[in-house]
């Protein structure tokens, strides 16, 4: 059986992990942390990285940062994780979700306008699959109408909008450390904060509401409960792990971009003979290659092909059921069509794409697409 993913191994986590073990320093802003909050600020120029427990955790983060309450909207693509907008239905706001693009699931800027009333705060945009959405566009919308814009790169670690590193562009942006992304630690998350002046509560709300951070830099001469927050901070054993996968960055990023053009190449004679769609990367955007997908014509055909699929041992998956259709939000959502989530939530399957997966399995799980359409 191929299986969908198999988190990489570098090596070097089990040295670190055992250092930070015999560093007697587990809880969290330790040496680990430290060196994985400098790797992304020295290698991106994020003007501050906090690990976090989750990427959900960190958008968690950014809701109380943004102090949003009852009756506030908050822009969000609908084909998307659950997490990149729960955090702030957990604070009471409304969201307005937006169609996908055309040729891509990234959110459409040409459809956000209209949806901005004076209730709304920000505009949160998902990077998929690790090709960039339409920085231009959504910076510009943003300042005009004086919103928050936050970067969802749970899916983009690496990847760049012309040449400037994505979660570079929002005043917020967060990544995501769970096994099944390109970098991982099990479970772990990151928050960038691209504003100075937003930092420093950041760092009381990750810290359970204290400003023992102040304390610990020599600021207060005792520390105590300041604001509301939660434990967002990550052990030291996740920031040795992650640390490892960090410093071999590169070598990962260039892997993933190897075996995913080489699916491409393999594939783009179904598509040139329009039994599939084939990702589409707008010229603006890098390839963080963080997954293969293909875009089948039909839900039935898609079952058919997953199906086809599994019986020759290969696992595809699709997923992002479009959340404005979704079981929680169905009765809350205004009721506008947005079919271009639709047609994504139906349609599209992603393939196996993981590091040690080898250009010979992707040769098999190519031929079985091609057999499938062949028949
Ligand atoms: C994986 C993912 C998340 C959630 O990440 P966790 O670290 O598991 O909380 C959020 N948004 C998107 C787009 C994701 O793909």
């Amino acid at each position: 059986m191929i299986p969908f993913n198999k988190p990489h191994i570098t090596g070097k986590e089990f040295e670190y992990i055992q250092q930070a073990i015999l560093s007697r320093n587990l809880s969290g802003d330790g040496v680990f942390t430290k060196k994985c909050h400098s790797f992304f600020e020295n290698k991106y120029g994020f003007k501050k990285a906090l690990l976090t427990t989750s990427c959900t955790d960190a958008l968690e983060m950014v809701a109380i940062l943004c102090n949003i309450k009852p009756g506030d909207e908050v822009i969000a693509p609908s084909y998307t994780f659950v997490s990149t907008v729960n955090a702030f239905v957990l604070r009471g706001a409304t969201i307005k979700f937006i169609d996908s693009e055309q040729n891509t699931p990234n959110i459409d800027p040409s459809l956000i306008e209209q949806q901005i009333t004076p209730n709304t705060k920000a505009i949160i945009c998902v990077h998929y699959a690790g090709i960039s959405c339409n920085m231009e566009a959504l910076c510009e919308i943003a300042k005009k109408h004086n919103l928050i814009l936050i970067e969802d790169v749970a899916q983009a670690i690496d990847g760049y909008y012309k040449e400037k590193p994505l979660g570079s562009f929002g005043t917020f942006s967060v990544f995501s450390f769970h096994e099944t992304k390109n970098i991982t630690c099990g479970e772990g998350g990151l928050l960038v904060i691209n504003d100075e002046a937003y930092i420093k509560r950041a760092e009381i709300i990750r810290d359970k509401g204290t400003n023992r951070k102040s304390f610990i830099n020599g600021e207060v001469d005792k520390y105590g409960w300041v604001d509301i927050g939660s434990s967002f901070l990550p052990s030291e054993l996740n920031a040795a792990y992650l640390f490892a996968q960090l410093e071999n960055l590169d070598n990962i990023q260039s892997k993933r971009k190897e075996l995913w053009n080489y699916y491409y190449s393999k594939l783009k004679s179904l598509e040139n003979n329009k039994f599939i769609h084939l990702p589409f990367v707008p010229n603006y955007s890098s390839n963080a290659a963080h997954s293969f997908y293909i875009v089948c014509n039909s839900l039935n055909e898609r079952t058919q092909l997953i199906s086809h699929l599994k019986t020759n041992g290969i696992t595809a998956f699709f997923h992002h059921i479009s959340l404005h259709n979704s079981m929680y939000y169905k009765e809350k959502h205004d009721g506008r069509n947005l079919p271009m989530s639709d047609y994504f939530t139906n349609n599209l399957v992603r393939l196996p794409l993981y590091f040690d997966l080898k250009l010979e399995e992707i040769d098999f799980i190519c031929e079985n697409i091609k057999a499938f359409y062949n028949k």
